[in-house]
């Protein structure tokens, strides 16, 4: 049509055509006037060129530089810990699918971060345990120590450990945080029952997490109205089940599988530490306990009695001292035979602790002779024990008294007294000795004071 034509096409950073510039010469014109138009196209095309570079720079500004931009800050970002920084880059091109892996790198990365805080909050928990497991052998102590460090390191507001009492039917709260006693008053869970009678029946913890959803879940195992989600798991001594570890928080979806596994790692080392507690009370018992009779023996008496000297001393308060010795006891072995005078031993231990106060301390002194502190007793008064004591012994019907010298078991007595006789141990227990070979050498079955 008498003109000539040239032109460009734009494309931006992902090839798509974003723009197109033209330029028209008229050749159909005389030669100077396309000489003029010449030049003017030339201008025009010299300024569509220019125009064109920026309008190219501008696109390269926002196609490539300004994502690169954006994306290199959300790695910057990451990179300092703040992983949860995305890029908001959305388009399809590459610059858009290197955002997204960065996106799902950093998804990757706060999933793993999340795993490793929980694996370390677990294993900080355990150690803790273990810490606070190892600080006493007291078990009530113990328990409340773990259920209040296991609350303070998972936060959670509610944990308590169920026991299995004595007969192994019932669970009842024996140690817990975040409740009041005064909820807690009333509760027994029977074994074989409910949530918690099931776990200590099967063996195998159990998570609840959420008690609006649960089947068969009774209305007693919710032992708070704002209680939603529940765990509890067995601890035990070998196959014996002797309590569970529960914990209760007040939402929905609380607790996952890994914290009924960690739940169970932790109930394991309440296991060992409740069995060491046991050992530790029972070696202590037997320290101080006497074999045969079940009464304290000698070492005790000696720590016991030095003790209460001390404190009666303090407070400006009584105490007697008896000691007594079987009459003819050699007689009755060698006629009845060892065993039959072991059984008289016993026999008469019970008689003993029959015949005093819970506050009085009896102890086997040696073979057969027995001892009695009394805190708080004058020596009148101590007499007057000692008399119904030997009384008690000389009248019960032992197997084969009548064949004893006496026709009878009876005992010789010596009391004496604090602060009258003697102020320290070793003393006392002379004086009463001495008075005790006097009341032997009297006759015996008889009582003597120092
Ligand atoms: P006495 O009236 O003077 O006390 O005469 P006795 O025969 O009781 O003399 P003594 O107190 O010296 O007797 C101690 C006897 O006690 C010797 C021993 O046969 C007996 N005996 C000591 N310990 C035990 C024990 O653990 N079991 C038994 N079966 N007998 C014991
Ligand atoms: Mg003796
Ligand atoms: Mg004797």
């Amino acid at each position: 049509e008498g003109f000539a034509c040239g032109g460009f096409l734009i494309y931006n950073a992902g090839g798509k055509e974003v723009g197109t510039i033209l330029a028209l010469i008229d050749i159909s014109a005389p030669a100077d006037l396309m000489k003029k138009t010449a030049s003017i196209a030339s201008i025009a095309f010299l300024i569509l060129s220019l125009i064109t570079f920026f309008m190219i720079a501008l696109l390269m500004r926002y196609s490539i530089s300004k994502p690169i931009e954006n994306i290199f800050q959300t790695v910057k970002t990451i990179a300092e810990g703040a992983l949860t920084t995305r890029s908001t880059i959305k388009s399809k091109d590459e610059m858009g699918q290197l955002a997204s892996a960065v996106n799902s790198m950093a998804t990757s990365l706060e999933e793993a971060k999340k795993e490793l805080d929980r694996r370390v909050l677990e294993l900080f928990t355990l150690y803790s345990v273990s810490k606070v497991l190892n600080t006493t052998f007291e078990t009530e102590e113990l328990l409340l120590r773990l259920v209040s460090d296991i609350s303070k390191n998972l936060d959670i507001h509610r944990v308590m450990i169920m026991m299995l009492d004595e007969k192994g039917l019932e669970l009842y709260p024996g140690s817990f945080t975040g409740f009041q006693k005064e909820e807690l008053k009333e509760v027994r869970r029977a074994v074989g029952e409910g949530l918690f009678g099931n776990v200590a029946v099967t063996g195998t913890g159990r998570l609840v997490r959420d008690v609006d959803t649960e089947p068969n879940l009774s209305k007693e195992d919710i032992f708070s109205t704002d209680i939603r989600s529940i765990i509890a798991v067995p601890f035990g001594r070998r196959e014996k089940i002797i309590g569970l570890l529960c914990a209760f928080k007040d939402r929905p979806g609380m607790f996952e599988m890994h914290d009924l596994e960690l739940f169970e790692a932790v109930a394991e080392q309440v296991a060992v530490a409740l069995e060491n507690a046991r050992l530790y009370q029972e070696t202590k018992i037997q320290a101080i306990t006497d074999g045969l009779t079940g009464l304290f023996n000698h070492r005790f008496l000696r720590t016991r009695l030095a003790t209460e000297l001390e404190r009666a001393a303090r407070y400006g308060h009584n105490l007697s001292f008896i000691i007594f010795d079987i009459d003819n006891f050699k007689h009755y072995n060698d006629t009845h035979g060892h065993p039959q005078g072991d059984k008289l031993l016993k026999t008469l231990s019970e008689l003993l602790l029959k015949s005093i106060r819970v506050s009085d301390i009896a102890c086997r002194y040696g073979g057969e002779e027995f001892a009695v502190i009394l805190p708080e007793t004058t020596k009148d008064a101590a007499i007057l024990l000692a008399n119904r004591i030997r009384k008690a012994v000389a009248d019960h019907p032992f197997p084969f008294r009548e064949s004893q010298p006496l026709g009878i078991v009876s005992i010789s007595v010596g009391v004496s007294a604090f602060p009258i006789d003697a102020g320290e141990s070793d003393a006392i227990i002379i004086k009463a000795d001495n008075a005790l070979y006097k009341a032997k050498s009297e006759g015996r079955n008889r009582t003597a004071s120092a």
